[in-house]
């Protein structure tokens, strides 16, 4: 009788453990349908944010950007990518039509902790004297001549309400990333006087944001390129948007008739969105909370952390993870990149996902069925981002007519074959396999996969860095 007693305790709780995995799949749930309310809940907010200010959480924000690099540029530009804890600077040599890139030089620093809380000419004197120090370094190997003035293209990777194409004002950070004293203020200014403070005889001649200079980088390799998306730490998209239907923005006139929208997508959010207990947990337990809600469903930085949360439920609800289970409680300890490894192993006995438990959760000797269902939960946590980011990409092909659905409702097969390209930064798209798969598969779900075909994703290797260099040229005040 004790055998039965503890057979049966037994299939309890795994019958309870897998109750947990299907309600949050039920949860997760993304059929077509649902990803198509998503697609025109995103058309309905890009609406709404391209008429007023605040008319949406989409800030839908103009860069001034109304001509992207087209092959032709040359020289040599610098560039800052300030993004959640990193500056990269970057040195760029452009040799015009058909020579391209000729060179580009990278180097990452870390941002120190201790500038949190510190005032903004601090951050600045750390961002301007770590690009003296690579100016410095560049010059004395390639001679250029010393004291001409040089310009720089600036990305900041978080909000930015732009003054012109090279100024404007931080709104917010996000990505789990502050530096209190820099909200409000016009960071080119703050830059410009940092790199005069440091002696640098240098320009910030574009700041843009880091979904911009993936765009430009885009176009400047392929021109039928129409919008730029990134999945890393954080998430967003920019697009080009006609002048005319910047409603907030009236007047606007363009030489091409056309301007970058940044739209922040991150913050986007919709009834529609499938959300669960773990994402209004992991929200509470933010420090931008009701903020960056699309984000927290999609971007690097929260995958792992959402998959973390249902073990944690798991291992409160029964005992298949054995005894040792309080490192689960440790926030973020499940990194993506980790979760993508656990996703992606397709040994027979899921030996990498034993050895990830093992090391990363201290979870020893754990059962192939153990193993499966954390599997399992990564599956359904990343196809519910990849397929949202899927129908956000789809969203804005349709408000720029580019979904091919109209044409084909209208019986012109001609705008149906119109190629379009959207670039997408290196990131979750390229190393997470399964992610990349679930996207490309709602993309042809919701589109039909006649229509699909002439949607492009292209990769883009550092737009963030290279694209904004591009920028710096194109609104260089030497042309
Ligand atoms: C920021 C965006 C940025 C994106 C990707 C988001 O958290 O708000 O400005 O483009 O991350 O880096
Ligand atoms: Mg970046």
């Amino acid at each position: 009788a004790a055998l039965v007693g503890r057979r049966a305790r037994s299939w309890w709780r795994w019958g309870r453990a897998v109750e947990v995995v299907r309600e949050f799949e039920e949860g997760c749930a993304t059929p077509v349908g649902r990803l198509r309310q998503v697609v025109d809940a995103m058309v309905v907010e890009m609406h709404a944010g391209l008429a007023s200010d605040g008319g949406s959480k989409l800030k839908m924000l103009h860069t001034f950007v109304d001509t992207l690099p087209n092959g032709n540029e040359d020289g040599v530009y610098y560039a800052i990518d300030l993004d959640a804890n990193s500056c990269r600077v970057l040195r760029v040599e452009l040799g015009g039509r058909g020579s391209k890139i000729i060179n580009h030089r990278v180097e990452k620093h870390k941002i120190p902790q201790e500038l949190e809380y510190s005032a903004s000419e601090e951050v600045f004197d750390f961002i301007a004297s770590t690009l003296k120090r690579f100016v410095e370094r560049e010059e004395n190997v390639i001679n250029l001549v010393p004291d001409e003035k040089k310009e720089l293209g600036f990305t900041v990777s978080f909000p930015v309400r732009q003054l012109s194409v090279s100024s404007g004002v931080l709104i917010k950070w996000s990505k789990g990333f502050t530096i209190e004293d820099v909200v409000g203020k016009d960071v080119s200014q703050c830059l410009e006087d940092a790199m005069s403070k440091n002696g640098l005889n240098m320009r910030v001649a574009a700041l843009v944001n880091d979904s911009v200079g993936t765009l430009a980088l885009g176009h400047y390799y392929d021109q039928d390129t129409v919008a730029a998306v990134i999945i890393g730490t954080g998430t967003n998209a920019c697009y080009i948007e006609r002048c005319d239907a910047i409603i907030k923005c009236q007047g606007l006139l363009t030489n091409s008739g056309g301007m970058v929208v940044n739209m922040e997508w991150g913050n986007f959010w919709s009834s529609h969105l499938p959300r669960t207990s773990y994402d209004i947990a992991l929200d509470d337990e933010s420090p931008n909370r009701n903020d960056q809600g699309f984000e927290k469903m999609i971007s690097e930085m929260y995958l792992g952390e959402i998959v973390r949360r249902v073990l944690l439920r798991i291992a409160d609800e029964s005992d298949i993870f054995g005894d040792s289970t309080h490192h689960l409680s440790v926030p973020f300890i499940l990194r993506t990149s980790l979760m993508a490894a656990i996703h992606e192993d397709d040994s027979p006995d899921l030996r990498e996902v034993g050895k990830i438990l093992e090391e990363t959760l201290q979870m020893l000797n754990t059962s192939l069925k153990v193993r499966m269902l954390v599997a399992s939960v990564c599956d359904i946590v990343t196809k519910r981002a990849a397929r949202l980011v899927a129908a956000g990409i789809i969203g804005i092909l349709k408000k720029i007519g580019r979904d091919g659905i109209g044409s084909i409702a209208s019986g012109r097969s001609k705008g149906t074959s119109r190629r379009t390209v959207v670039t997408i930064e290196r990131g979750l798209y390229t190393d997470y396999s399964m992610f990349r798969e679930y996207m490309n598969e709602a993309i042809s779900e919701i589109l039909g996969e006649q229509v699909s075909q002439n949607v492009v994703l292209r990769v883009s290797e550092d737009g963030s860095g290279i694209g904004t260099a591009l920028l710096a040229a194109v609104y260089s005040s030497k042309r």
